[in-house]
This record gives C-alpha cells, structure tokens and sequence, in this order.
C-alpha cells in the first residue's frame, strides 16, 4: 500500500476546515495512518521547503507555514501519492479543477489550504522529516 505525506496548512486550521478535509480523505478511501497538529518553527518550515530555497516566493511561502498551526499526515490506500495529488488540485486555486480540496477552500497561490508529496521519493523525505517509524501504524 502506497503511502503519502499531507499539511493541512494554517489557513484551513484558522478556518477550522481540519473535519472537512479529513472527511474529504476518508471518504476517497484513504487511511490516515499518522496525525499531529503542531506549530512550525521557521527553521524546521525552511528544512521541509529546502527544495524551494532559490525560488522567489521562499521567504513568504516558510513565514506564512508558521503564522499557526498546521495537521501532519501521513495515509495510504493504492496510488496515494497521484490520487492525493488529484483531491488537492492545482497549486494556484484559480486553476484548480471542480471539486477539489483547493477549488472549494484554498485562498490564493500561497494559501492554498493543503501539501502532498509529488513524488516517492520526495514522499519518503516528507514522510520521514516528521514522523518516526514508531509514530506510523498501518
Ligand atoms: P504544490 O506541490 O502544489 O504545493 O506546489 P509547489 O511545490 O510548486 O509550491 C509549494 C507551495 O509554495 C505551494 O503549495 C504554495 O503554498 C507556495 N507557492 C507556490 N508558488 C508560489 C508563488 O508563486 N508565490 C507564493 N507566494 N507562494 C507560492
């Protein structure tokens, strides 16, 4: 069973969305197989975003992950990581196909409500930054 990382970032948690997007997930037949709430430091938001750390939009997009907090995710079902990808829809909301997770509650490009891994590799990374083995019961 594939296994995927999510955030639901701090502007759904400040809109209390957290119950309409885990409901979202569940009822796509994900298993949520690990769960925190926590607030970020920057520096652990820089880690996480290292991918990112020459784009213009770093600085905003690491300050904004840390204005509250966020629910960490990990679940599985097969295909996680391409079906999370598609319940989230397009990184900008404006794009975003009818409904998805973005379509219906992102704000804008930076507040865009939800994070999935795009790829194995950057899932194991992900997966792995936030949870230990221990924390993980499929
Ligand atoms: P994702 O995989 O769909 O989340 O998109 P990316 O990996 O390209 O970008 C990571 C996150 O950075 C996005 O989810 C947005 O929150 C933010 N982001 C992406 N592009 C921009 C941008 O042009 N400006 C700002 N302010 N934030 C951005």
């Amino acid at each position: 069973m594939e296994k995927t990382f999510a955030i639901i970032k701090p502007d759904a948690v400040e809109r209390n969305l957290i119950g309409k997007i885990l409901e979202r997930i569940e009822s796509k037949g994900f298993r949520i197989v690990a769960m925190k709430r926590v607030l970020l430091t920057l520096p652990v938001a820089q880690g996480f975003y290292h991918v990112h750390k020459e784009r213009p939009f770093f600085k905003d997009l690491t300050e904004y992950m840390c204005t509250g907090p966020v629910v960490l995710l990990v679940f599985e079902k097969d295909g996680a990581i391409k079906a999370w990808r598609e319940l989230m829809g397009a990184t900008n909301p404006a794009d975003a196909d009818a409904g998805t997770i973005r379509k219906d509650f992102a704000i804008d490009l930076e507040k865009n409500s939800v994070h999935g891994s795009d790829a194995p590799d950057t899932a194991a990374f992900e997966i792995s930054y936030f949870f230990s083995q221990t924390e993980i019961s499929s």
